[in-house]
């Protein structure tokens, strides 16, 4: 798009604050924005004119139907398609879409995951408006960002406790402000999200069967070339990428993403984009739609977008980072500015910030822990699953100090001398980055780079808001209870205290070593590997207390959540254990059953005329054992699976897919990529990742 066109047409699928603006009468639109930005609830009346004004919006741009656009806890998104269609008596047909339509809908929602919250005979939901996320149009339908919630009230969704606890962390967080003098209007999260994804072509994607299936490749040979040239890291961008990558920006701008950087990452075929960062629930938002717009877009190229963490063994898998912030009236609460040492209210955030994960580390790594997150974390490409916090060479010395009680030397900013005159002099960011770290302080933000890329991150950030509240309010009520002290003091008092209790959380090292593993033992810290370890935070005592005090999850939406996603992890494993078996039964042993029998004619051949192969007699045998071994594994890890399935209790369940059937997984995967390497390539019935990740 020519930059006049991306200006024009940015946000133009977005029922934005110009056009409600231009569109509503003044009081009405007084009335909405209060709604909007300070977060208040709206009345039935308003609704009214507001449905109205975007139903008229809507239609203006080609759009027939709404929808109710909600994110269930099997984190993708949801919709429904209403059309706007009102027959009328005299046959002909009105486009009408009233207040209540806007403001709630009830879809059938019995087939949603809902962890127990409802039985299918009371499997009423609704869908409720969220007018902090503005409504857009994709293909046609008008879509309306909704939270749902059982006919009880309880959250079945991602965003509802996620909106809960931005509530939770304002109202703390302003409290903390109020102390230091200021009120502000509103207190945000900023979020701003990396997601890393994969593009192969198209109709390799479409030959297996395990891409197709389960997204990620569950058999395939070591390739002759990985990532270790580590030519494709911000590499030249292949020319039908580049074309993709192009459209997407367009699509994303024209619903009001502000995508920002592209480039390629690490391994073979992996990308990255980034949006500029925004209020955290919306950055959650546009991160989904991001994901179907980068999956739709890429077949308009004969392309396929990978979203799983982990879809080729060998290389790198893709995550996504979460910077997150928190901002009173647009200003960022965690920028140190010249003098951090002397930054008192910077201070106290860092300091609330650094306790809440050290505290709730088993909650943090729970909100990333997932079947394909795992493959990730801890695999030396990945932070460990180790919960960390780096703050860089600018933060560490002021903590440090502060813990010795002494006066930290401001961080004088250094200019580096390149060598050359004609280069401009630059000064050295004092916060160099630590890529292993799994919660890192760059600059003026966190970045938590444990997230999945194909994961919602709303789960994180309740985590995050959540234990960042809970710090706030401790720090109001040290500070209350030393009312007769000096202020400054005190805040310093707890500064100090906070970071000398959380010391062993704060790591500078590297988080993929072998040493740090051991230290972090040393240290307390707890190394939760997989998905089963950590689910079981979400029903500890002190946990449930948390979400239950700042009113994010009640005890019984906690529990619905831990059954959710138990289930989704057993569901997960159990299709990728059948896509194994039938891969192998119906694709690999009946191509080196071929290839064998071609192989065996040709002994037989050869012999007859006399002539000895015993390469190839030895291959047929390699062969033929690898056929029997393949076909036992299959059976043992089919038998194993439905061994599995018959476990009732969840989290026995996702111990046993653990324990026995992934090891029988990695059996039968072993077997078959012995016998790839020593077959044709004309037999072999899927494509291999030399092809599919070297494409030209
Ligand atoms: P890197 O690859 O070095 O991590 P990027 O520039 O790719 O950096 O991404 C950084 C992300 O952090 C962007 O999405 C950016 O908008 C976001 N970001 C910057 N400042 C803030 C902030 N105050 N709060 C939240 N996110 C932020
Ligand atoms: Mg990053």
């Amino acid at each position: 798009m020519a930059h006049d066109k991306v200006t024009a047409e940015y946000g133009s699928l977005v029922f934005s604050d110009h056009d409600m603006r231009k569109r509503l009468p003044k009081p009405t639109y007084q009335e909405l924005s209060r709604v909007i930005k300070d977060n208040k609830p709206i009345d039935l009346d308003i609704a009214n004119e507001v449905a109205h004004a975007m139903k008229e919006w809507a239609l203006e741009k080609g759009a027939t139907h709404f929808t109710h656009w909600f994110q269930p806890l099997n984190g993708i998104t949801s919709e429904k398609h209403d059309s706007f269609i009102t027959p009328q008596d005299d046959g002909s047909v009105l486009m009408a879409f009233s207040g209540k339509e806007l403001v709630q809908g009830e879809p059938d929602a019995s087939s949603f995951p809902n962890g127990g919250l409802r039985a299918t005979f009371e499997a009423r939901g609704y869908t409720v408006w969220d007018p902090m996320s503005p409504a857009f149009i994709k293909d046609e339908v008008l879509c309306i960002p909704t939270a749902f919630i059982s006919y009880t009230g309880e959250a079945l969704d991602k965003k509802t406790p996620l909106l809960r606890s931005e509530v939770a962390l304002e109202r703390q967080a302003k409290r903390v402000l109020e102390l230091f003098g200021h009120k502000p209007k509103r207190v945000v999260t900023t979020v701003g999200l990396e997601q890393e994804y994969f593009l192969i072509k198209e109709e390799d994607f479409e030959a297996r069967p395990d891409l197709r299936l389960t997204g990620r490749t569950l058999f395939g040979a070591e390739p002759c070339k990985g990532q270790e040239l580590e030519e494709h890291y911000f590499g030249a961008i292949r020319p039908s990428v580049n074309a993709f990558m192009k459209e997407l920006d367009d699509e994303l701008w024209k619903l009001a993403i502000p995508a920002k950087t592209k480039h390629n990452e690490v391994a073979p075929c992996q990308h990255e984009l980034a949006p500029v960062f925004e209020q955290g629930s919306l950055a959650v938002d546009n991160n989904l739609l991001t994901m179907e717009k980068l999956k739709l877009l890429a077949t308009n190229y004969g392309l396929a977008c990978l979203e799983h963490e982990r879809p080729f063994e060998y290389v790198n898998g893709s995550g996504k980072h979460d910077n997150w912030s928190i901002s009173a009236d647009g200003r960022n609460l965690l920028e140190p500015g010249p003098h951090p040492e002397d930054n008192l209210q910077f201070l106290v955030f860092l300091a609330c910030l650094v306790a809440a994960v050290d505290e709730h580390a088993d909650l943090i790594r729970m909100s990333v822990a997932s079947a394909g997150n795992d493959h990730r974390l801890g695999a030396n490409e990945a932070p460990p699953a180790i919960v960390s916090i780096f703050l860089g060479d600018a933060i560490t010395p002021v903590v440090e100090a502060l813990i010795r009680k002494e006066h930290a030397e401001a961080h004088e900013e250094e200019l580096m001398d390149l060598g050359v005159p004609a280069l401009p002099d630059i000064f050295r960011d004092n916060t160099d980055r630590n890529r292993t770290s799994p919660f890192a302080f760059t600059g003026n933000k966190f970045e938590f780079r444990m997230c999945g890329s194909q994961q919602n991150v709303s789960d994180a950030n309740v985590v995050i808001n959540t234990a960042v509240a809970e710090q706030c309010e401790r720090f109001c009520d040290y500070v209350a209870e030393r009312s007769d002290e000096d202020f400054v003091s005190v805040a310093m008092r707890f500064v100090r205290h906070t970071f000398r209790d959380h010391h062993r959380v704060i790591f500078d090292g590297n988080g993929y070593s072998h040493e740090w593993e051991k230290e972090a033992e040393q240290r307390g810290l707890p190394n939760l590997k997989t998905t089963p370890d950590v689910l079981p935070s979400l029903l500890d005592a002190s946990n449930v207390a948390l979400f239950e005090k700042y009113g994010v999850l009640s005890e019984s939406e906690l529990h619905a959540r831990y059954v959710a996603k138990a289930e989704q992890y057993a569901k997960l494993l159990n299709i990728e254990a059948n896509v194994m078996v039938h891969m192998a039964r119906h694709l690999f042993i009946p191509a080196i059953i071929s290839y064998s029998g071609d192989v065996a004619t040709s002994v037989a051949t050869k012999a007859e005329i006399g002539i000895d192969a015993t390469a190839e007699r030895d291959l047929c045998r390699t062969l033929t054992e690898g056929i029997g071994a393949i076909n036992t594994l299959a059976t043992a890890l089919d038998d194993k699976n439905a061994e599995a399935r018959s476990v009732s209790d969840p989290g026995k369940r996702d111990d046993f897919y653990r324990d026995v059937v992934i090891p029988a997984m990695e059996l039968l995967r072993d077997a078959v990529d012995k016998m790839e390497v020593i077959c044709s390539k004309e037999c072999w019935p899927v494509p291999s990742y030399n092809d599919m990740l070297f494409y030209v």
